[in-house]
């Protein structure tokens, strides 16, 4: 058993952090009081290959590993959460088209994801269909070569931004969760409109918006998959995205953990280092090993993923213990920095905020547990 990275990993590692700790770990703090959608840090990423890291290099991307894709994430969100949500969610968009679509859609589409010439969005959840997906009300309706598309998405991570918008819809209402198909809808399409983005308590930059889909009618060749098969494409999606979750949640909890530990140095109190403290330093401890144990969950899973192997439970262990853990781990750095901790002067207080939506997005953690329990 080898822990470390392979060279090629541990290079895309360095070369993600240096670019994120220089660059985006600056503008975090305007993205998220202004609500600014991150454009310079998606520019900077695509130069550098890094929007379609996982992608084939056939189709534009870099044709990287798994354990590389969750690395470039977690160093991403280590310096700025929102800008790492956006790019796990458009791959995978591109990653779905790539493993599911025909030659065609595949030349069509995922190069443009993985040179950031587009973003993409991944449209599963609805007003009344969040956990329970396969309860969803969009239609779609075949009308010789084209499909009819009718309903409402919410909570759509770019969807102001999209480009490519990966649509789960019921073509045979009747098969209930059987009769969901997957369709790309390319933005200016008529019909699709798209709200302002929802006012959220964090991952600011990171635009979510409800898309309504009024008579969209897009050519029979945009199903991605087969017919019906749609649910099973956006759950194997979420195998590898939960893999992505699990390592954003990874890269804010070893900010809030690097944070709470310097602190603990320089704050003294009592004539000493707060760190010096029994009650700091076992806090300390006990985020440290948070922090260990998520991290090699989520190794192991992105390991699995690259040797081809059945994931899907370890994915949503990974996911929910590391998004767990970094929630306790953000909240143990607001402590430890005591009044300060409070304080929008420090990036600790965004930690937390940001770390919330980890544990409801790609499934629920209630949901984690319900995939790794009937695994059991
Ligand atoms: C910031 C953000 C970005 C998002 N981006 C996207 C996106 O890009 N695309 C997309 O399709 N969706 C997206 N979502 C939606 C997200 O996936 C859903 O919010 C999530 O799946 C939960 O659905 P819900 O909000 O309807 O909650 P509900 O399903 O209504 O759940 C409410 C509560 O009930 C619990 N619950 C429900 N069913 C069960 C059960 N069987 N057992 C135990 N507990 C249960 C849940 O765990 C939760 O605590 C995003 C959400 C957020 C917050």
């Amino acid at each position: 058993m080898d822990f470390r990275l392979s060279e090629e990993d541990a290079l895309i590692q360095e070369t993600v952090r240096d670019l994120a700790q220089e660059k985006f770990v600056k503008r975090a703090v305007e993205v998220d009081e202004k609500s600014l959608w991150p454009e310079q840090n998606l520019k900077e990423l695509a130069e550098l290959g890094l929007l379609g890291t996982i992608l084939d290099e056939k189709y534009g991307g870099a044709g990287a590993s798994t354990m590389a894709y969750s690395v470039t994430l977690e160093e991403i969100a280590r310096a700025c959460a929102s800008t790492s949500v956006i790019t796990s969610v458009t791959t995978m968009v591109g990653l779905a088209i790539q493993r599911e679509g025909n030659e065609e859609q595949k030349e069509k589409w995922v190069p443009k994801i993985a040179t950031g010439e587009e973003i993409g969005a991944f449209c599963l959840t609805e007003p009344g269909a969040g956990s329970d997906a396969g309860s969803l009300k969009t239609t779609a309706t075949v009308e010789g070569d084209s499909v009819r598309i009718n309903g409402q998405k919410l909570w759509i991570t770019n969807a102001a931004h999209s480009g490519i918008f990966l649509v789960m819809a019921k073509e045979n209402p009747e098969l209930g969760s059987r009769g969901i198909s997957a369709f790309v809808v390319e933005k200016d399409t008529p019909g699709l409109k798209i709200n302002a983005p929802e006012k959220k308590m964090g991952l600011n930059g990171s635009h979510t918006s409800a898309v309504y889909f009024d008579d969209v009618v897009v050519p029979i060749e945009n199903r991605i998959g087969e017919k019906g098969k749609g649910l099973s494409i956006a759950l194997k999606s979420l195998d590898t995205g939960r893999i992505g979750i699990a390592s954003q949640a990874l890269g804010i909890a070893q900010a809030a953990f690097d944070a709470a530990v310097s602190y603990s140095k320089e704050r003294e109190q009592f004539g000493k280092p707060i760190g010096e403290f029994q009650g700091v330093g076992f806090r300390l401890a006990d985020m440290r090993m948070k922090l260990d144990a998520a991290r090699l969950l989520t190794r192991r899973a992105a390991w699995m993923k690259d040797q081809g192997m059945r994931h899907t439970v370890e994915s949503s262990i990974a996911k929910a213990f590391s998004t767990e853990a970094a929630f306790d781990i953000t909240a143990g750095a607001i402590r430890t920095h005591g009044g300060m901790g409070f304080s929008k002067e420090l990036p600790v207080e965004r930690y937390h905020r940001d770390i919330q939506a980890t544990l409801i997005y790609e499934g629920t953690n209630d949901i984690q547990r319900l995939v790794i329990s009937r695994g059991l």
